[in-house]
């Protein structure tokens, strides 16, 4: 069994925080290979180093003096070194990154040192060797990622040691360069050393315990999701759920080795397994429910539309030309519906509008505005019969219109479409109906046992 472990910023927050991931790595031998972050926030006001790394960049090529500022940076990573006890000097490298800092290294170059020397530090810590990043993952000219030269050179430079730490989030371009993934990519870090280990587990340690059936903002202590496939996090993460990076999948999706979120605050609880695919039955039909506010609608209505060949392209083609993507496209026999982003969509509204009536020349054409989208995700939902009905009788019960309904042809999500204001209580009225009743069927059976 081999594991690669990735830890978040929160995670190695602190000396206290290291010490809980130091137990979990010792715990068990088959964490081989571990992936830290930047130190992120100690507290809900505090910065991430991240942050402060850019900002302290900023002022060095502003030519302003940064030593105060790169000082704080290095305060922390002083605190996490004393409070771990260790005799470790990260003199030499502050003095490069400085003297880089001066020659304007470049903004990635600025931001990566946060898991760069965070790396230093865990690998000191738990005796593992150390693999600078920028040695082994690898970016084209154009800053795209190159997997196939990253897999063949890391694959076999973690041949070489059986214990590693490799800073998450940056590599290096041709040249040396170094460039670092989007915000959060760490997570694509750990997916990558995943691959090229040919691991059995891709362990993500966070501060939950998993991914939730839906957002605890809107409703109180949502249940973990236990499993979950790789293509139900898509749709789930399209509608905004987030715990791990978008780009994080790939790597490992295609090697097929699951991702099991963790809780480096409470690691007996199990979090969330994110696989290929699984006949474990999701607990409640559905896996999870995600959504957005702020879309709009344009309504198109003409007469015989349906008869009319390349009506949808010459519509789509009016947005795309504007730059606009669509997100659904329901359609009626004589009616079509494009929905975007309405901040997207605000300033160019009355040329895509003057667009359709010169491609198309439509009867009628209205904008629908405030509109929030729903998500209800679940492999469960093919096999199961009534799952829509229950949705729609849970949403008429709390009063709420419906405004657009659409399948996705994967029979994997059911899109809904409410308005803004009705979007809070849509969630927890399709929340209620699979999982609080479910949850309360079960607890009466087993007092009438
Ligand atoms: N430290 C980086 C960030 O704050 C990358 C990461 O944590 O994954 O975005």
């Amino acid at each position: 069994m081999k594991k690669v472990v990735k830890f978040g910023g929160s995670s190695l927050a602190s000396a206290q925080q290291f010490q809980k991931a130091g137990s979990i790595i010792r715990a068990e031998k088959s964490r081989r290979y571990v992936i830290p972050s930047a130190p992120g926030k100690r507290f809900d006001k505090d910065i991430k180093v991240t942050d402060m790394l850019y900002e302290c960049y900023e002022t060095a090529i502003g030519g302003k003096n940064f030593d105060e500022k790169l000082k704080k940076i290095r305060e922390r990573y002083d605190e996490i070194i004393e409070g771990l006890g260790l005799t470790l000097s990260l003199e030499k490298e502050f003095e490069q990154i400085h003297d880089f800092f001066e020659k304007g290294a470049g903004r990635n170059y600025a931001a990566s040192r946060g898991e760069y020397l965070n790396g230093i530090i865990m690998a000191a810590y738990l005796g593992f060797d150390f693999i600078d990043a920028a040695e082994v993952i690898f970016f084209d000219d154009n800053g795209i990622f190159d997997a196939e030269k990253t897999n063949k050179i890391l694959s076999e430079r973690l041949k070489k040691s059986e214990y590693a730490v490799i800073p998450g989030f940056y590599g290096s371009m041709p040249g040396g360069k170094i460039k670092t993934f989007s915000r959060g990519g760490s997570d694509i870090t750990g997916s990558i050393v995943a691959r090229a280990a040919k691991a059995d587990m891709y362990e993500n340690w966070t501060d939950v315990s998993g991914f939730l059936v839906t957002d605890p903002h809107l409703v109180e202590n949502p249940e973990p999701i236990e499993t979950i496939t790789y293509r139900e996090l898509r749709e789930l993460a399209y509608m905004g759920a987030s715990v791990l990076h978008d780009e994080a999948i790939f790597p490992v999706r295609s090697e097929g080795i699951p991702i099991n979120i963790r809780n480096t605050n409470d690691p007996a609880a199990p979090g969330t397994m994110i696989v290929e695919s699984t006949c474990k039955k999701p607990k409640y039909t559905i896996t999870g429910i995600a959504g957005k506010q702020g879309f709009a609608a344009v309504n198109i209505e003409k007469d015989r539309m349906n008869s009319e060949i390349g009506f949808g392209r010459k519509v789509l083609s009016v947005f795309e030309d504007s730059g606009i993507s669509f997100e659904h496209i329901p359609s009626g026999i004589d009616t079509m519906s494009v929905f975007v982003h309405q901040s997207e969509f605000e300033e160019k509204e009355q040329k895509v509008l003057a667009g359709i009536h010169r491609a198309v020349r439509p009867d009628y054409l209205e904008v629908e505005s405030d509109l929030a989208l729903i998500a209800v995700v679940g492999r469960g939902m093919r096999s199961t019969r009534g799952t829509a009905g229950r949705i729609f009788s849970a949403l008429a019960h709390a009063n709420i219109n419906i405004r657009m309904i659409d399948q996705g042809s994967s029979e994997l999500n059911i899109i809904i479409g409410v308005s803004n204001e009705d979007f809070e209580a849509a969630v927890r009225a399709i929340y209620d109906i699979f999982v609080t009743l479910c949850l309360l069927e079960f607890s009466q059976n087993v007092i009438s046992k």
